[in-house]
């Protein structure tokens, strides 16, 4: 299990006696002793004078502009380049070591004397206080690149789950496509990554971490559940989009061979290793979205992580019919397998073209996820269940949006914040190709959005006819 996870159930404040407790547990030198303490003066961030800067990494103690970051044996930087999320040497890219899992813990509760330091302006935790330093000074860094032809040109990528390999050492679950260095970040995420994979839209969160530099990018808005393990990103990311501006895929990644960290799911945390195979020039790019080959089938969501997987998938070798069925009836039940029918015949290593490239067209032609109401459950034992799931939805719903809730089948609610209002015309694409090039709406409902007359008059034969009216 993610060591982190044991930490959910944490009550929100700090006893005395939890205190002592930790320390009890903690490593000799990281003990919360208030009293007798050398304290080492940071260079920028401040510490809460009850916090002990002892239980923080080195890293927090140096200016954000002149702190080296840290670098895996490949020469990759991943969140950030802080530790304790630094990857040791034996550990493949994005693979974190959690370190000291007390030391997190204590620090984890010591956030709540920022939080509710009401004496100061300062609320952030020493971590925040770092890394919105530097996300200020990327944000800077993306507003002034000059990214000459690349968001004209068309990037063949190849997403490998890096930690999932046959017993040859190879890599199992992979996609190799194709998509505009002009898509959106965010739109690369929502409606391609995610559909081409085989995960579930707007269920958690994702991050994307560039190597060369360390900047993540995410979803910054989410209410999405994993979203309270922001250690598992380095704390704190870019927002994907925001009124500072839109980021694409050129403004991350620039050159062939050059690669990118797309983390989804902060709780389970799969690692996807995307690189740049090629870029092709202006005059033979179309901006399309295009799936090109794969291989293996997306893990069943929520299944633990990477390791988990794998024992699974070993499992389903077992000579013991009752061992493989319930490990068939695990997948069955997951949320991205439920509206299949699973059975003796589903094979881990298949990966089926028709369906990926079905998954990804139909999110194409979808608005965008609402991140503010991602989908999460609801348990009705009371009547107070169905009021809602406190920190999953939004305070208020906007014009446009509605909350959707379907009964699971499992004596709960599945409940999402869905939206009928147009994408923001920044960050979006085609409904029918994906382009994020020459987009116009369609001049009946003012919803959907194509790069020209060939693709709309496609989406209308495809079923927009009847939704145009509807959607009015
Ligand atoms: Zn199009
Ligand atoms: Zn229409």
């Amino acid at each position: 299990m993610d060591p982190v996870s044991s930490l959910d159930n944490y009550p929100a404040t700090v006893t005395p006696a939890e205190l002592a407790l930790l320390d009890s547990l903690a490593p000799s030198g990281t003990k919360r002793s208030l009293q007798g303490r050398r304290r080492r003066e940071p260079k920028y961030v401040e510490f809460h004078p009850d916090d002990d800067p002892s239980l923080y990494e080195p890293t927090l103690f140096e200016h954000p502009d002149e702190y080296v970051p840290y670098e895996d044996w490949e020469g990759r930087i991943i969140y950030w380049g802080l530790s304790p999320i630094i990857p040791q040497g034996e550990l493949g890219a994005g693979q974190v070591d959690y370190g000291d899992t007390q030391r997190l813990m204590t620090r984890r509760m010591a956030s709540n004397l920022y939080s509710s330091w009401s004496s100061s302006e300062l609320t952030e935790t020493p971590e925040q206080q770092f890394v919105n330093y530097l996300v200020e000074k990327q944000i800077t860094k993306l507003q002034s690149m000059d990214l000459g032809d690349l968001p004209q040109r068309d990037y063949t990528l190849k997403m490998v789950v890096d930690q999932v390999k046959d017993a040859n050492g190879h890599d199992r679950i992979w996609r190799e496509f194709r998509v505009s260095g002009g898509l959106s970040i965010a739109a690369l995420a929502d409606k391609v990554l995610t559909p081409l994979m085989g995960w579930v839209r707007n269920y958690h969160a994702h991050a994307f971490t560039v190597h060369k530099d360390g900047a993540v990018y995410g979803p910054t808005e989410s209410r999405a559940i994993d979203m309270m393990h922001p250690q598992s990103i380095g704390w704190g990311a870019v927002p994907e989009t925001s009124n500072r501006g839109v980021w694409t895929l050129a403004h991350l990644l620039q050159a062939e061979g050059e690669t990118m960290l797309w983390l989804y799911d902060y709780g389970d945390r799969w690692t996807h290793l995307i690189t740049v195979e090629e870029i092709a020039p202006v005059s033979t790019s179309t901006g399309k979205v295009a799936v090109l080959d794969g291989a293996g089938a997306c893990p069943r969501e929520d299944c633990g992580g990477h390791d988990d997987w794998v024992e699974e998938i070993e499992k389903l070798q077992s000579p013991d019919p009752r061992v493989r069925a319930e490990v068939l009836a695990n997948i069955q039940h997951a949320l991205n397998y439920k509206h299949q029918t699973i059975g003796a015949s589903f094979d881990p290593d298949n990966f089926d073209l028709v369906q990926a490239r079905a998954r990804v067209h139909a999110a194409l032609a979808s608005p965008d996820s609402v991140w503010s109401g991602p989908k999460s459950f609801v348990h009705p034992i009371t009547k107070e269940g169905m009021r809602g799931n406190p920190g999953t939805l939004p305070d208020r719903l906007k014009k446009g949006q509605t909350l959707e809730r379907t009964w699971d089948g499992d004596g709960r609610f599945m409940q999402e914040v869905t939206s009928s209002n147009r994408d923001k015309k920044l960050g979006a694409c085609c409904w029918t190709c994906g382009t994020p090039h020459g987009l116009s709406a369609c001049s009946a409902c003012r919803k959907t959005m194509y790069c020209g007359s060939e693709c709309q008059r496609l989406h209308w034969k495809a079923g927009h006819k009847l939704q145009c009216k509807s959607r009015k």
